[in-house]
């Protein structure tokens, strides 16, 4: 698979670092508020990725962080006077439930910062030792400087950073940093301020800077090296050239294989805004959409492309997306009526074409994840599909058809099986067959009818009267 690599600018083959294991660390949200459309871009975008890996065989070892100390968190609880901790294990809780309706798989790993803060300290530590930070007043700081690669991902070179703030001192004071070495030194760790959640430390109370957190995560739950760091374009500079910063001059070692950023979701041409009334939570979206519309439709456009969302083309998403879906549901019903018989020597010929789709959908996801590509391949074998395969086909070619598309759906997170709702009669069907599996002494059977239905949501009840169900 090839992949385009912010660090060199160019697209690269993949080649993991350990044989048929991919180590992956996306950075996540802040948890201080339910997340916005713009933050489920890289979230949708890299569980894709791990979704085609898996298919492709490999072992995903799938890495992303809550961020749950910062200072949006400390304001927000502040706001609402409760703990900061109570603000972020609300926010974890509903992001976890956007994901879930996103069709977002859970992470491997989702570390917690303020879980891993002896790990925090033990980096800093080694940065300390290494002469890499320097500690002042009770706050750690990054000594730029002393990393000879800093810039190197964002195409940033030290003296333009430094001329371009000619005024450093007039900055330094503003934020509150007059006692840094040098202007472009950052903070790996910050004293505690009255009111803040803090932690003991060598230099006294307090908490560990953002750009830590992530340097930490990834070494103790992937390892020093790790194949796929991801997340935002806005996280090449500072976040992630400091993230590299503090990783390789800690560990003395490469810190990731390749980089990979999504571009910006924009509002109707826009950047998203609170201020502008342009900004959108998932879970007010999901109130007009359903979200598995929304997914599609971030997938019908090039990772890397800026994306803009307006309710025309998330309206045109949407019945893009239907017409898969009702080719599907046909695809289903067919299936069920379709018998097992010889393939005739036309659709032989049909199913040799029809992997030539396969083909072209693995191309396009090998193309740097092409999903624009592979969702128009998609649609080329719906179109096949409704041409050609009905019930009168052979019950194997329709399974072909239907499995492949499913598994392409599959693969782009978008969930194509229909659950049809049980009919009445078939219930009671079942119910007449469980009375006489009772008689039998057939107690396995029975029960394993009891558990079809209760997976379907048919409640049973033993009365004197007979069997009474309910839908639950
Ligand atoms: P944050 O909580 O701001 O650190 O953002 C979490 C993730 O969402 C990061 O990977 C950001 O780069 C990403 N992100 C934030 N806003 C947008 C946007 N408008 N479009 C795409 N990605 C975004
Ligand atoms: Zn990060």
């Amino acid at each position: 698979m090839k992949i385009y690599n912010t660090m060199t600018r160019k697209k690269e083959e993949f080649v993991p670092i350990r044989e048929n294991k991919v180590g992956i660390y996306v950075c996540g949200p802040t948890v201080y508020d339910y997340i916005h459309i713009g933050n489920a871009r890289p979230m949708i975008v890299f569980d894709t990725l791990r979704r085609y890996l898996l298919y492709k065989g490999y072992d995903v070892n799938y890495v992303s962080n809550f961020t749950d100390v910062d200072d949006k968190i400390i304001r927000r609880a502040l706001e609402e006077g409760v703990a900061s901790a109570e603000i972020s294990e609300r926010y974890i809780e509903e992001v976890k439930k956007d994901m879930a309706a996103l069709n977002v798989m859970e992470a491997t790993t989702h570390p917690k910062a303020t879980e891993e803060i002896p790990d925090m300290i033990a980096m800093i530590e080694t940065l300390i030792e290494k002469g890499h930070a320097y500690e002042v007043n009770g706050t750690v700081y990054f000594r730029t400087r002393s990393f000879k690669d800093y810039g190197k991902l964002s195409k940033k070179n030290i003296d333009d950073l430094e001329s371009g703030h000619r005024d450093e001192k007039h900055q330094m004071k503003v934020s509150g940093e007059e006692e840094k070495e040098d202007f472009l030194d950052f903070v790996l760790w910050k004293p505690k301020k009255e009111g803040e959640p803090s932690w003991q430390s060598p230099w006294g109370e307090g908490r560990p800077g953002w750009h830590l957190e992530c340097s930490v995560m990834s070494k103790k739950y992937i390892g020093d090296i790790i194949d796929i760091h991801a997340g935002g374009e806005d996280l090449i500079f500072p976040h992630h050239e400091n993230e590299i910063a503090q990783s390789e001059a800690a560990n003395e070692t490469e810190f990731a294989r390749y980089w990979m950023h999504n571009g910006f979701l924009k509002i109707d041409g826009e950047k998203m805004s609170k201020s502008l009334g342009n900004f959108f939570t998932i879970r007010d979206i999901g109130k007009k959409y359903p979200l598995q519309v929304i997914r599609f439709f971030m997938l019908s456009a090039h990772y890397r492309s800026p994306l803009n969302f307006s309710d025309t083309l998330v309206e045109s998403a949407k019945s893009s997306l239907e017409r898969i879906l009702t080719a599907m549901g046909r695809l289903q019903d067919a299936l069920n009526s379709a018998e097992d018989k010889e393939l005739t020597e036309e659709e032989k010929g049909f199913l040799s074409k029809f992997k030539d789709y396969v083909t072209r959908y693995e191309n396009a996801m090998e193309d740097d994840l092409n999903t624009a590509d592979a969702i128009s391949v998609i649609f080329e074998m719906v179109k096949q599909a409704n041409a050609n395969i009905s019930s009168e086909n052979a019950k194997a070619v329709v399974l072909e058809v239907y499995n492949t598309i499913g598994k392409f759906c599959d693969i782009l997170g978008i969930i194509t099986k229909v659950e049809k709702e049980i009919l009445d009669s078939d219930i009671e069907a079942l119910i007449e067959e469980r009375q006489a599996a009772r008689k039998a002494k057939n107690f396995a059977r029975a029960d394993e009818i009891r558990d079809t239905l209760a997976a379907q949501g048919i409640i049973l009840e033993d009365t004197r009267e007979g069997v009474k169900w309910k839908r639950a």
